[in-house]
């Protein structure tokens, strides 16, 4: 691949200019790839379609891999409360362990902490680092309440839904899992987002909530933990978050029990309201110390998701275009590598992009982009799906064929 001649130059002599790139989406990939591409010296535009007045989420876990870069990018997870994973436990329905594991072990090998954050938080840093005065390069512009609607990749052009139309050099697709980027991918058109057979609860308690109790304080009292309550088709799983102030859910079950309707399947909405009833309903099997920790749930803060999943792209590019995060990959729960994943294509892209890009440079660069991230992001996907499965269901989970994609875990085995 030749990158040294280009048309953001005038003269063969001149350094090029930096490149015009909007992001459509400003989630935890975009707000990255923001970052790291300003920190290339380029000219960011953020497009949002939300207001950000009431950010949603609760914790998300930045395995080793997620973590490292966070931390070349500047953000260190910690000074927003994140919280360091020391050990792992699997527990059956009744109470008995399955397994435990040291993850402070897991980290020295990995070189960097597993830790599990508030996704408000993480992602309230992100928008000020990519937005602020300080650090490297120029702020990117966060516009809010705009909404892509279509765009052209031959040409660079966004579409906004009032009609305006932004040119740009680069377009990156960051809009998530329903992305309206994605449709301007060849053969992303019969390409559909669909239900995975589960849906998940989740919330946050105070932890000291559940350590007050006697029954549920075996939950709490370890700094730390993270626990999966493992049925045979629901499991649940809690850790801590917010400086270990808060118990965060992940309660993990058939949508066909949940009270998802059918004709809302692959909406995947993150605000649907959770009803307790319906969550003890689901986890009736469980100890009583499962039930009683779970009608600690406040009502008015429980939502209920359903977790998509969606068959691989063909590629991630066409002309200006370029996708990452979940609009190219929306990957299920399981490993915690969502948010993780959006983070490593944000610094693939960033890595391709220096400040010296040539403009005719950029097809083989997205080329390259996408050959170093399709296969590794499409694996650790796969492993996301196949820990996700029934316990007892297909043959013993096997992570030793996923052993080249080292993304800060050791293997475990569910089965
Ligand atoms: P996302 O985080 O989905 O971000 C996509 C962004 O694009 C959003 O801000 C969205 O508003 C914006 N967008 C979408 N369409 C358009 C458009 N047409 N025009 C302009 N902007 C658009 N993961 C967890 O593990 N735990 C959680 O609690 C959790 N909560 C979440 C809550 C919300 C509201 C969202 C959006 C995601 C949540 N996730 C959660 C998912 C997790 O953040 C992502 O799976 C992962 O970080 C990948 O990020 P992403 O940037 O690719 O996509």
């Amino acid at each position: 691949m030749d990158f040294t001649n280009g048309s953001n130059t005038s003269s063969n002599d001149e350094n090029p200019r930096p490149l015009n790139i909007t992001i459509c989406g400003a989630g935890i990939g975009g707000l990255s790839a923001a970052i790291f591409l300003r920190q290339q010296g380029h000219s960011i535009t953020l497009l949002e379609q939300s207001r950000f007045t009431d950010e949603l989420g609760a914790a998300v876990h930045l395995a080793p891999n997620a973590n490292g870069l966070l931390r070349r990018m500047g953000l260190i997870p910690e000074a927003q409360g994140a919280v360091k994973a020391l050990k792992l436990s699997a527990w059956l329905p009744h109470g008995k362990e399955m397994f435990s594991m040291d993850l402070e072990a897991s980290a020295v090998r990995w070189q960097h902490p597993w830790q599990l954050v508030h996704r408000v938080s993480l992602h309230s840093e992100l928008k000020r680092m990519a937005t602020s005065e300080e650090g490297k390069g120029k702020p990117a512009v966060l516009r809010l309440r705009a909404r892509v609607m279509d765009v052209d990749p031959k040409e660079g052009v966004v579409t906004l839904d009032g009609g305006e139309t932004i040119q740009s050099d680069l377009i990156v697709g960051a809009d998530g899992v329903h992305s309206k980027t994605r449709m301007q991918i060849p053969g992303a058109q019969n390409i559909k987002v669909f239900g995975s057979g589960k849906s998940a609860y989740r919330f946050l308690i105070p932890r000291q909530r559940a350590f007050d109790e006697p029954e549920t304080r075996k939950f709490a009292d370890k700094e730390g933990h993270i626990i999966m309550v493992m049925g045979r088709d629901r499991r649940l799983v809690v850790y801590p978050a917010s400086d270990s102030t808060l118990l965060n859910f992940v309660c993990i079950h058939p949508t066909s029990e949940s009270q998802i309707q059918s004709e809302e399947s692959g909406s995947g909405d993150w605000q649907n309201q959770g009803k307790l009833d319906k969550l003890l309903e689901v986890y009736k099997e469980f100890e009583p110390a499962v039930l009683k920790l779970l009608s600690m749930a406040d009502e008015d803060t429980l939502k209920v998701w359903e977790l998509l999943d969606m068959e691989q792209l063909p590629t991630w590019t066409e002309g200006k275009l370029v996708l990452i995060g979940d609009a190219a990959h929306p990957f299920t729960p399981h490993q915690g590598q969502g948010a993780g994943q959006a983070i490593e294509d944000a610094a693939s892209l960033a890595v391709m992009f220096p400040s010296n890009a040539r403009l005719d440079t950029m097809s083989d660069r997205l080329k390259l982009y996408e050959k170093c991230r399709y296969e590794r992001a499409s694996a650790i996907q796969e492993y996301s799906r196949i820990s996700g499965k029934d316990l007892g269901s297909g043959p013993p989970f096997d992570g030793s064929k996923f052993t080249d994609y080292n993304f800060g875990h050791d293997e475990w085995n569910y089965s």
